[in-house]
């Protein structure tokens, strides 16, 4: 098959992509004069190098990719209209990008609220908004928005995030995860109940762990909170028992190779290579995700065939990698 073939005819779905390193440097240069914003330069091209990874680029650990990156894509979508244009343009590029057919594409709408100023459900509706307008314009598409929670917030505030995803379940919100850098005030063990919550309202879970940190949280996690899906948990190949979990409590794993490269959490794509075979080998459910297909400069397509270069997974096993993803998506009527 030809480039061109694959990307056209192949269909694909995405389960991990966020909204603040999705969208197009250009779009989020467009919105931020839109809304009146004072970026810290005046030239496009410096712009694009700061919210962008250049070749060469590496995060050392999660608070600086947020410090460097997140801090201004999430300045610029914090309005009603800058998320609207937002989403619409992820769910759509994603299509014409690489044939993604099905996308979840997560949001904290917390972190676009300028410390609440601006009001959650405005933000969260504009979100769907922008997610409907692009399955008109591209009706093969079918997405859902995946409403975030993070371990800098309070359990208070999480509770509200929860709250408001619950509110706009059968309206465009199919699931609630939580991320964030590692933080001594959060508690997986407290937060577990509105992960109970989320479930008795028929929501999707998806947690973000096993990324960094320790493996005692992706243990409870896996073993205690049995989320649907779990965001990264590469950790989970230094401990059998934690990929038994996986597999018997039928976890999916979205796994996302650039972002763990580009993020220091693997420093090889020989240790990569170990990483995804080990997981897959053992039988645990692997799907592949870019975390943010602008910022990683990639796409899922691109993460495809990185994976094939370097004799990682074959094509017939990115295959099954596929299929795990159109089965694990919180969007039902696939
Ligand atoms: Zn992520």
């Amino acid at each position: 098959m030809t480039l061109e073939e694959r990307q056209k005819n192949i269909k694909r779905a995405e389960l991990h992509t966020h909204l603040g390193s999705s969208v197009a440097p250009s779009s989020l240069w467009a919105i931020a004069h839109d809304e009146g914003i004072r970026l810290p330069m005046k030239n496009y091209w410096e712009f694009a190098d700061m919210i962008t990874m250049a070749k060469g680029k590496k995060n050392a650990t999660l608070n600086e990719m947020h410090n460097n990156f997140f801090q201004w894509t999430e300045l610029i979508q914090s309005s009603p209209n800058a998320v609207y244009q937002s989403v619409r343009s992820v769910i759509s590029g994603g299509y014409r990008k690489c044939n993604l057919v099905l996308q979840e594409l997560r949001f904290n709408p917390m972190f676009r609220n300028r410390q609440g100023e601006r009001d959650l459900d405005h933000i969260i509706t504009a979100a769907i908004h922008g997610m409907e307008k692009a399955m008109l314009d591209y009706p093969q598409v079918k997405a859902g928005l995946i409403v975030m929670m993070d371990r800098t917030l309070t359990f208070e505030q999480n509770e509200i995030i929860l709250k408001k995803a619950i509110k706009y379940k059968n309206r465009g919100v199919i699931g609630i995860d939580v991320a964030g850098p590692q933080s001594s005030e959060f508690s997986m063990e407290e937060t577990s109940i509105l992960f109970e919550k989320a479930r008795q309202a028929g929501l999707g879970i998806t947690i973000h762990t096993g990324e960094e940190g320790s493996l005692e949280e992706l243990d409870y996690v896996v073993h205690k909170i049995k989320p649907d899906r779990i965001g990264h948990g590469i950790l989970a190949v230094k401990d059998e028992n934690i990929m038994k979990g996986l597999v018997e409590n039928d976890i999916t794993l979205e796994i996302c190779p650039t972002s763990n490269l580009l993020n220091s959490k693997v420093t090889t794509v020989d240790e990569l290579r170990n990483i995804i075979r080990t997981l897959f080998d053992f039988g645990v459910k692997i799907t592949i995700n870019t975390d943010g297909p602008e910022m990683y400069k990639t796409n899922v397509m691109k993460e495809e065939d990185f994976l094939l270069e370097n004799n990682i997974l074959k094509e017939e096993e990115l295959e099954i990698c596929r299929k795990n993803a159109f089965k694990a998506s919180f969007v039902r009527e696939v």
